[in-house]
């Protein structure tokens, strides 16, 4: 590395060069770097550091401050190990070494350094860092800080500094990483180009990005990384909010939903429909959609409902809308469970009026059949008003003549593809404009294109998402920050709440001597168990899976009742008659996996026994929960959570779901319980991880990029100024697959 002519300020390495071009990284280390998921010099100037620690200047052993604390370098030239030190048997023992430098020797020493044996050994140059004290003739460390140097004179610290800990692995520890991009920043910082205009970054007095990035891998002071990771938690959100606002804009501008009459006679007509009146809150949010689809500009609404607060019959009449201007509404669900329940609630609904309704799923009408293919004509035709389904909806074959209404159901199970992708059956051409088409890595977008170059606006279905998973207001603002939202907060009438029991698996006879007594009194009860199978390494005594526990819950308790087991690999036929039975009061017990999660609507079952409940998530417990407590005789239901919690959140999430049956509040506690940075990168938000801002800490950042982002688009909405275009392919690159910046609008 001294000589000059391979040196890397002198070679011409560009921020997109590979890493493998850096001086000093061979084939080794570019592998081990591209684990980290760094390939290109630009990707090792973004990996940032996680923390920094404080690094005192280097002495010499000689001159190290005894009883302060001290950092030193040297060549290990023994090491001997003291087993059985403190509890614990072999590998608890002592480890000792001696460092030394030209002109002293160091004692180390470190309790419970068994794992050290393999790791430190004679002739090896380390540097350590320590309190400093004195042991009889020698100067010693206890259990002091290392790490390993491949050559000693690499340069010493000369000065106390903050010292980057980077995101590492095994083979590739944080100092390895620290020294390459010591020797790489200075020779390519001057390539980094800012993307944010500098009046923005002036007026909120933040640094450039080449600053930022300098000041979080080699900061002088506490005040300067602090400064760089506000500045690069911004530019994140900026690009995030950005990206939400431009698509708010491109959709009024550029889509058009059909307008969607409304008057009396067509608001008795459909209430006529269902078999009860609606609750002031199922009003409420009628209301709105009614607003919304009276608009050309589509509906982008989303519905917020606790389980069982009556989500359906409110998607129900925004389609029967669409029907009633010979128009065609689809209703899509997460499983075909569901999407049957949904079928079947409907066409009871519609029973002796006007309205084909059909279902379709992956396996029904049967693939390749000759009644798959004439239902997709009728589609085609216009010939069918409204359809319901699983994502099988999306496949290609799909093609709608009319789709004006768009229902997506339990929303939360989807990712942002599939909801886009449900707006988009309905137009086979629905690019937006030539210039997106080009591959990110052009630079050469000209400044002045238009995201949208047509004149006359597309045509898209309105859309509804439901979802019962609520959103807190924080998540609301950035990842659904495109949606309009609506909220049923009240149930419909006579329902008692759910009385919670959470029960240790060693009373589980007794749970079931009990449900016992309620069959007895005419009632239902589902049977929650985790799996289908054993897996490999559980016995079915460690973990209760469906079929066995039903067979055993039938010899040992519900004699003379009938009890049947369904999961998601029995075929649909049959899966459709158990539940058939099971509505109908034939079968008493359904013991299930958690195919039953979302919509399986059958008031006379009024228990639940969930077992094995610790293994499941708060969200999810929450709405298997919501399968009883659906009658209003008065009748109190029940849900028992047998549990052995073994982790701390676990029993965090037990305790939640114990204490209160209400939606929102466990939305909310799951949030806090799991961190609302996971919901990034998830397949539910569709956005790239948020790498350097965290919400909610970032709130107030969050909010100003929202302003900053909303300010800029309303002047701006394509972002095709003069000294945009670099944001605008950043923003396109990062966000606009996820956001349908490209090929949805
Ligand atoms: P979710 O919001 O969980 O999708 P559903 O739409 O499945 O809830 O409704 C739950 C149950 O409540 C269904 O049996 C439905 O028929 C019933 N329901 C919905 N609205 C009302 C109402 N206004 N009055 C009485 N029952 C209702
Ligand atoms: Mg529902």
């Amino acid at each position: 590395m001294a000589d000059a002519s391979t040196d890397n300020s002198a070679s011409d390495l560009r921020l997109t060069s590979p890493v493998r071009d850096i001086t000093g990284v061979g084939e080794r280390r570019a592998a081990l770097l591209r684990r980290l998921g760094i390939n290109i010099v630009s990707d090792l100037l973004r990996h940032l550091p996680m923390r920094y620690e404080f690094e005192a200047a280097e002495d010499q052993i000689a001159q190290l401050p005894v009883e302060g604390v001290g950092m030193t370098r040297g060549t290990i030239e023994a090491t001997r190990f003291v087993p059985g030190y403190g509890r614990g048997g072999r590998g608890k023992g002592r480890f000792e070494a001696t460092l030394a430098d030209p002109n002293g020797r160091l004692k180390l020493t470190w309790f419970s350094g068994g794992h050290l044996r393999r790791r430190i050994m004679a002739g090896m140059h380390l540097r350590v860092q320590g309190k400093v004290t004195r042991f009889g003739d020698y100067l010693q460390m206890v259990n002091p800080k290392w790490e390993p140097l491949e050559e000693l004179d690499t340069t010493p610290a000369e000065d106390e500094r903050l010292r980057p800990v980077y995101p590492a692995t095994e083979d590739l520890p944080s100092t390895a990483i620290e020294q390459i991009v010591r020797d790489v920043l200075p020779s390519v910082i001057d390539q980094v180009r800012d993307p944010i205009p500098i009046d923005l970054l002036q007026h909120h007095n933040m640094p450039s990005l080449a600053d930022a990035f300098r000041m979080s891998h080699m900061p002088e002071h506490e005040e300067q990384w602090k400064a760089a990771r506000r500045r690069l938690a911004y530019n994140e959100l900026l690009l995030l909010q950005l990206g939400i606002a431009m698509k708010r804009a491109h959709v009024r501008e550029h889509l058009a939903a059909p307008v969607l009459k409304h008057n009396d006679a067509i608001d008795q007509h459909i209430r006529q429909r269902f078999p009860f009146p609606l609750t002031r809150a199922q009003d409420k949010v009628v209301h709105e959609i009614v607003g919304d689809l009276g608009e050309t500009r589509p509906m982008n609404r989303l519905l917020q409902g606790d389980v069982g607060s009556g989500k359906t019959v409110v998607a129900l009449y925004a389609m029967l809308m669409a029907v009633s201007e010979r128009k065609q509404a689809a209703l899509m669900a997460p499983t075909e469970l569901l999407a049957e329940q949904h079928h079947l609630s409907i066409t009871n609904m519609l029973d002796g009026a006007n309205v084909r309704t059909a279902l379709l799923t992956g396996s029904q009408p049967a693939p390749n059949s000759a009644e798959r293919k004439a239902l997709l004509e009728k589609i085609a035709a216009g010939e069918l008003d409204i359809l319901v389904g699983t994502h099988a909806l999306l496949g290609g074959a799909v093609r709608f003549a009319d789709l004006a209404v768009a229902v997506i159901d339990e929303q939360h199970r989807f990712g942002v593809h599939q909801r886009a992708a449900l707006r988009r059956v309905s137009s086979s051409e629905f690019r937006v404009s030539s210039s997106d088409d080009a591959p990110a890595s052009t630079t050469g977008t000209p400044p002045n294109s238009k995201l949208e170059t047509r004149n006359s606006k597309l045509n898209v279905p309105h859309q509804l998402v439901m979802t019962a998973t609520p959103i807190p207001r924080t998540l609301s603002l950035t990842i659904f920050g495109d949606l309009d939202v609506s909220l049923i907060n009240e149930l419909p009438p006579g329902r008692t709440p759910i009385v919670n029991r959470l029960v240790d698996p060693g009373k589980a006879d007794d749970v079931y001597s009990y449900v016992r007594q309620r069959l007895e009194r005419g009632e239902q009860a589902y049977v929650v168990v985790p799996a289908i199978d054993a897996s490999g390494t559980e016995t079915t005594a460690q973990l209760k899976t469906v079929r066995e526990h039903a067979k055993l819950l039938e010899q040992r308790f519900f004699e003379g009742y009938e009890v049947a087991a369904v999961h998601g690999r029995l075929k649909r036929d049959t899966r459709e008659r158990i539940m058939d039975r099971f509505r109908r009061g034939k079968i008493h017990v359904l013991v299930a996996t958690t195919v039953i999660e979302v919509g399986v609507d059958v008031s006379n079952a009024s228990v639940m026994v969930i077992e094995h409940a610790e293994r499941f998530g708060l969200a999810q417990l929450h709405q298997l929960r919501g399968r009883v407590g659906r009658s209003s005789d008065g009748r109190r239901s029940l849900c028992v959570f047998i549990a052995n919690p073994t982790t701390d959140d676990a029993r965090k999430r037990l305790d939640a779901i114990a204490n209160t049956n209400d939606g929102f509040r466990i939305a909310e506690m799951d949030l806090e319980i799991r961190g609302m940075g996971e919901f990034f990168g998830t397949r539910q938000s569709g956005l790239p991880p948020l790498r350097v801002a965290r919400i909610p800490e970032d709130m107030d950042l969050l909010m100003l990029a929202r302003r900053d982002a909303i300010a800029m688009i309303d002047a701006d909405p394509d972002l095709a100024r003069e000294g945009r275009a670099m944001l605008r392919r950043i923003l396109l690159q990062q966000y606009g697959e996820a956001l349908g910046l490209i090929d949805v609008g």
